[in-house]
């Protein structure tokens, strides 16, 4: 684990690290809280926080509850409070404002190792539940509601300047490649697809049953459009079979910039536009939402869907 420490002396602190260190862990030690706390703020991979209660600038105590503020769903922090006095007072504030656990200190050497495979554990059953949570079981891409989480926080960026577009795709007559195929094909269908969508390394959800959306962010609306039509000929050029038969499967794709006021819903009811649009057209086909789009789709064969 990699492990931020925290103790105004520095012999304590060189016995904890060295300790720590035996054990495998990563240590970033710090004598000072706000230090410390920086650090923690900086460093996304920090696993655990152990801090001495006596410090200088702030309480241990404090440092415990700003550091539990840090820790969101997504990202678990350990938090240890360690103390060279036993005082059932000062554990019971610190257990209040954010610790997981107390060790005395010096701690003895098995018992720390003990209380972090400990830590692990837990770490471990969080980030495996907030991934149940977030992703879609059968594609492993996220799952509606986290998807909109995070496209609320990307909406919150774009309102500050950062461009960001999105597309809604769907599978043209899916139902079909079910009956013809059977339910298990139409799933594989759906995972292959799902995948093909994460190798443009953006930001990819189900958001129902064939339906996906992807944002773009920080691109202009022109690379949107290239990502879509790329990946509507991947999806075209898929050699996928079921039983020994080929399954045949393109997508429609709609395209659409954010523009200033839309909420995510906003945009993405853009794309969805664009998108039925493209299916209306005969399907396999991207469309774009905005008008301004006409100077990028030259001769790409994208389609322009009415603007808003
Ligand atoms: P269109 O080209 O207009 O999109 O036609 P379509 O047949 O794809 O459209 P429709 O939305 O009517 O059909 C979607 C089908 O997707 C119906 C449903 O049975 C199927 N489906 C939804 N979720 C799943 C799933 O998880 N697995 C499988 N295999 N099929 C699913
Ligand atoms: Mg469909
Ligand atoms: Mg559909």
């Amino acid at each position: 684990m990699r492990i931020v420490v925290v103790d105004p002396s520095r012999t304590i602190l060189k016995l904890v690290t060295q300790l720590l260190e035996a054990g495998h862990h990563e240590v970033r030690p710090f004598t000072e809280g706000h230090e410390a706390l920086d650090y923690v703020r900086s460093d996304p991979d920090v696993d655990a926080l152990i801090t001495s209660v006596e410090l200088q600038s702030m309480s241990g105590v404090d440092l415990c509850r700003e550091t539990r503020l840090l820790a969101t769903r997504g990202r678990p922090i350990y938090i240890v409070l360690m103390s060279s006095n036993y005082e059932q007072r000062k554990l019971i504030e610190a257990l209040d404002n954010g610790a997981d656990d107390f060790i005395g200190k010096p701690p003895a050497t098995e018992e720390l190792y003990a209380r972090l495979r400990a830590a692990e554990r837990l770490g471990t059953m969080q980030r495996e539940l907030v991934r149940l949570a977030t992703t879609d079981p059968l594609t492993g891409v996220l799952n509606r509601r986290a998807f909109f989480e995070r496209a609320e926080e990307l909406c919150a960026r774009a309102a500050s300047g950062r461009p960001l577009s999105g597309i809604m795709f769907d599978i043209d007559h899916f139902k079909r490649i079910n009956d013809v195929h059977g339910h298990n094909a139409g799933d594989h269908v759906l995972r292959i697809i799902a995948h093909e969508a994460e190798t443009e390394n953006e930001m990819v959800g189900r958001l129902g049953g064939e339906e996906f959306a992807i944002l773009v962010k920080d691109r202009p609306l022109a690379d949107t459009v290239a990502v879509a039509e790329r990946l509507r000929l991947k999806f075209a050029g898929l050699q996928l079979e079921a039983n020994g038969k080929p399954i045949t499967v393109t997508c429609s794709l709609g395209v659409s910039a954010w523009q200033p006021g839309d909420t995510i819903d906003q945009l993405l009811r853009s794309a969805d536009v664009a998108l039925y649009k493209a299916k209306a057209e005969g399907r396999n086909r991207v469309a774009a939402a905005d008008t301004t789009l006409l100077a990028a789709d030259h001769g790409s064969g994208v389609i322009r869907a009415a603007a808003r």
